[in-house]
């Protein structure tokens, strides 16, 4: 039998392993870690700087003392709370769609998603950089699996013209891709995606992991800057990043949502979201898309912009190649006490190891800056997608 040993050994002589690191302090743009000390944090996926903001901490505070602490039992059970129905209601509202239906996490809903849409005799065609959520949803479903290069729109529509050959009369096409790619930070074409499934009569979901609560009016999103909402079927994302709290979300159709309450694996057999979590999404929600959420776009556009003036989202990748010039590019800026973490395979193509910095409106604009200079010895490749 193989012994764990080896293969952390295996790991560790392809520079490959990783180990979690101790926070001593709340998330937030400057942290505590027991290994480093204090550390500029452009790490975290809180661009809004609401993790550990007053104003979530004190509804929160607020909604366990009247929900409660635990949910109890999963939501077919007896764990559909009020709390959850109105998350339901405001997200359904907020994305225009005509339900939504909410998960404990957004790697939950992608793996729930897919494989109750999709099944055996379907067909999933992914964009190749989509997030493991959406791939593990994907090979869960059983359905046939295509990949295209990223956003390469000629090689999706030659797949789809394939797929609409092969699949049954019954039979369902669906297109996955990210609205802004996790570790790339660039955008897809939405509208000419829309166009091309429209074509094909295939179903499209989109995930805005990266672009819900900072993108589009409100901070709706990419497909609501695009004015895409009406056309794409199942609208996709998480609490976890601008919102600062967790959880995730799909919105699509009445009968798709009801069709994920009967088939969706990840919903069905977990215990639902504490309601006190449900109810603080809610007013994070409202937060976010008012003149609160403006005020803090703008600061977050303006920080990402002193460190690209170009950036399509919060999330700046600097292309090193080797894992362990990516390596020791991030231990240079580790003794700056910037803390950039340097993104390896698998999470990324081999040969593609970078830094990805991620940028908070909660950002020190002086830390901002300096960080900039420290970067611009290293930004001598451009990122790109042969
Ligand atoms: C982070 C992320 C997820 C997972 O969301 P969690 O709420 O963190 O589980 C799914 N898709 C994409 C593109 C992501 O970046």
């Amino acid at each position: 039998m193989r012994d764990p040993e080896d293969e952390l050994q295996e790991l560790d002589s392809a520079g490959l392993r990783r180990s979690l690191r101790r926070l001593r302090s709340a998330q937030g743009p400057v942290i505590n870690t027991e290994d480093s000390g204090d550390l500029r944090n452009f790490s975290s996926n809180d661009y809004l700087g609401l993790a550990d903001s007053p104003f979530l901490k004190q509804v929160f505070a607020e909604k366990v003392q009247k929900y409660g602490a635990g949910s109890g039992a999963s939501r077919l059970v007896c764990g559909t709370m009020d709390a959850h129905l109105a998350l339901e209601e405001e997200m359904a509202a907020f994305k225009r769609s005509e339900a939504a239906l909410t998960f404990s996490a957004g790697f939950a809903t992608a793996t729930g998603v897919i494989p109750a849409i999709c099944q055996k005799d379907d067909i999933v065609i992914l964009d190749k950089l989509c997030h493991a959520s959406l791939i593990d949803g994907a090979r869960m479903s059983g359905a046939t699996i295509r990949v295209f290069p990223h956003n390469d729109l000629g090689k999706l529509e030659s797949h789809l013209q394939w797929a609409s050959d092969q699949v049954g009369q019954d039979g369902r096409i669906l297109v996955v891709t990210e609205s802004v790619f996790s570790m790339d930070g660039d955008r897809a074409p939405l509208r000419e995606i829309v166009e091309l499934k429209s074509r094909f009569g295939a179903l499209l979901l989109v995930d805005e992991a990266h672009a819900f609560g900072i993108i589009g009016p409100n901070g709706r999103g990419l497909a609501a800057e695009e004015g895409l909402e009406g056309q794409i079927d199942f609208q996709m994302g998480t609490f976890s990043k601008a919102l600062g709290l967790s959880g995730g979300y799909v919105c699509t159709s009445r009968a798709f949502v009801d069709l994920l309450v009967n088939r969706s694996r990840s919903f069905i057999y977990s215990t639902a979201p504490a309601p006190a979590l449900a109810a603080t999404i809610s007013e994070a929600v409202r937060h976010v898309r008012g003149t609160d959420g403006d005020a803090l776009r703008k600061q977050l556009w303006e920080n990402i912009r002193f460190l690209r003036e170009d950036a399509p989202s919060a999330i700046l990748p600097i292309l090193m190649g080797s894992n362990e010039d990516a390596m020791a590019a991030s231990t240079h800026l580790l003794e700056q006490r910037f803390l950039v973490p340097a993104i390896r395979y698998p999470t990324v193509p081999r040969g593609t190891a970078r830094l990805r910095v991620t940028v908070s409106a909660a950002h020190d604009r002086r830390d901002v800056i300096a960080l900039r200079q420290e970067l611009d010895q290293f930004q001598k490749t451009a990122l790109s997608h042969p």
